[in-house]
C-alpha cells in the first residue's frame, strides 16, 4: 500500500524529521483560504498515488491566495499518468539552497534494507541512477545492529554535505529508518530533501510504501488507504479476497492458487507470443473459495475493456469444483456475455462440477481437459477461429 505525500510527510514528523506544515484541500475555494491562513507564497500538489507530479504540472507555486486558488482549480481534477487528483496539498513555499535525496528501500540481493542518498535529488531517482548511478552513495543496514552513525557520516561525506549539517542529517536519517521499521515499509523516501534558505533540513516531498502483510498490525496505517485513488478493480478484488494484478493482454484468467495462475500465465503467453495475445490480469481467488468469490472475480475480468477471452482453470482441492461451477454460474447469469470462456475443471467433485455448467448452457463455453489445451483454446478464441 502506497501512501500519499502528505500522509507520509505526516508520519515522517512523528520521527522528529522537519516537514512544511500544509494542510490539505479538495477545492480551490479551500486552498485560497489555507493560503491565507498560511499568509506568503505556497506550493499546490496534486495528492495522486504516482510520482513525477512536479513535471506533469501538478506541482505549483502561488504567490497569492488568489493564485493559489487558480492553480488549485488548475490541478484538482487533472489526469496524471491514470490518476485524477481529487486533494492537492498547499504547502508553504520555502527557498531552496540545495536538492538532496535520501531514500531506504529493501536490498533483495542482500537480504538487508539500503540507505541511499544523492547531491541530485528533486530528479527521478531511477533515472539518476540509470545515467550515474556513481552518484547515489548508498549503505547497508544490518538490522541487528541498526543503522550506525558512521554511515550517516558516509553519506554525508558522500554528497559533500555542509559539515554544519551533520548533525541534522543524522537525525533526519535516523528518524527516516525509525520510521520504515516501526511501520514495516518496503520504502520511505524523501526527494527533494532540502537545505533551506535559512539552513535547515526540510522535508518537501515524501513517499510511503507499507508491506500490505504487515497492516494487521498497524490499524493506524491500514486507516490511511485511499481506496478513492487505487485503480478501483484493485480495491474490488481485495475487498472480495482475491489477489488481483491487471496486466496487458487479452485472456482473462480465473485461477486457484498463485502457482497454478502463473502457470496458466506463462501457458497463455506461450501459445499466444506469435499473434500478440497474453493474459489480461493475474488472479488468484484463493483456496476454499465459494460460489460469491467466483462471480466478484469474472466481474472483475469482465468489467476489463481489453478482455477477448475467458480462461477459467481450476484445481478441485479445497475448492470444490461444483462450488466453482456455480459461482461461474451465477456470474454469467448476471451478465449474459456471449464472450468465449474456456473452462478446464478438475480434482475435488469434478463430475458434478462439469454436469452443473453443462445443465446451465452458458453460451460460447470450451471446456478442456489439460492446461495447456486450455491455453491454446483460449488463444485461438481470441484470434475468433
Ligand atoms: P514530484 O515531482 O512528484 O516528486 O513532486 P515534489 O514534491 O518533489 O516537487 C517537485 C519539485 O518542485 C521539487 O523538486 C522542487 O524543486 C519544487 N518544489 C516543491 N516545493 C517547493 C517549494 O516550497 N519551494 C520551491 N522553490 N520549490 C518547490
Ligand atoms: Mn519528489
Amino acid at each position: 500500500m502506497n501512501l500519499h505525500e502528505y500522509q507520509s510527510k505526516r508520519r515522517f514528523e512523528e520521527f522528529g524529521i522537519l516537514v512544511p506544515h500544509g494542510r490539505l484541500a479538495e477545492t480551490p475555494l479551500e486552498a485560497r483560504l489555507i493560503a491565507q491562513e498560511l499568509g506568503g507564497p505556497v506550493v499546490v500538489k496534486a495528492q495522486v498515488l504516482t510520482g513525477g507530479r512536479g513535471k506533469a504540472g501538478g506541482v505549483k507555486l502561488a504567490r497569492t491566495p488568489e493564485e493559489a486558488e487558480t492553480v488549485a482549480g488548475q490541478i484538482l481534477g487533472m489526469n496524471i499518468r491514470g490518476h485524477t487528483v481529487r486533494k492537492v496539498l498547499v504547502d508553504p513555499a520555502v527557498t531552496i539552497k540545495q536538492e538532496i535525496y535520501l531514500g531506504i528501500t529493501n536490498d533483495r540481493l542482500a537480504r538487508m534494507p539500503v540507505i541511499m542518498c544523492s547531491a541530485e535529488g528533486g530528479m527521478d531517482i531511477e533515472q539518476v541512477n540509470r545515467e550515474r548511478p556513481e552518484a547515489i552513495i548508498r549503505e547497508h543496514i544490518n538490522p541487528l545492529l541498526g543503522l550506525r552513525g558512521y554511515q550517516i557520516n558516509a553519506l554525508a561525506a558522500g554528497i559533500e554535505l555542509p559539515y554544519d549539517l551533520w548533525r541534522q542529517f543524522q537525525r533526519v536519517a535516523q528518524g527516516l529508518y525509525r520510521c520504515y521499521t516501526a511501520s514495516d515499509a518496503t520504502l520511505c523516501e524523501i526527494n527533494p530533501l532540502v537545505i533551506t534558505g535559512d539552513g535547515n533540513l526540510l522535508a518537501l516531498d515524501g513517499k510511503m510504501s507499507i508491506d500490505d502483510n504487515s497492516l494487521f498490525r498497524h490499524p493506524d496505517l491500514a486507516a490511511l488507504r485511499d481506496t478513492e485513488a487505487e485503480p478501483p478493480e484493485e480495491t474490488k478484488a481485495r475487498e472480495a479476497g482475491l489477489s488481483y494484478v491487471k496486466l496487458d493482454g487479452q485472456i482473462g484468467c480465473l485461477v486457484n492458487g498463485a502457482g497454478l495462475a502463473m502457470a496458466t500465465m506463462d501457458m497463455t503467453s506461450i501459445y499466444g507470443e506469435a499473434d500478440g495475445i497474453g493474459p489480461a490480469n493475474f488472479l488468484d481467488i484463493g483456496g476454499g473459495a465459494d460460489a460469491e468469490t467466483v462471480a466478484a472475480a469474472l466481474r472483475i475480468i469482465l468489467a476489463d475493456p481489453n478482455v477477448k477471452a475467458i480462461l477459467l482453470n481450476i484445481f478441485g482441492g479445497i475448492t470444490r469444483a461444483d462450488e466453482v461451477a456455480r459461482g461461474v454460474i451465477q456470474a454469467f447469469s448476471e451478465f449474459e456475455t456471449d464472450i468465449p470462456k474456456v473452462v478446464r475443471l478438475v480434482g475435488t467433485n469434478e463430475q458434478l462440477g462439469r454436469q452443473l455448467l453443462e445443465e446451465a448452457h452458458i453460451p460460447n463455453m470450451i471446456t478442456a481437459t489439460t492446461l495447456s489445451e486450455a491455453a491454446q483454446k483460449a488463444v485461438a478464441a481470441v484470434k475468433g477461429v
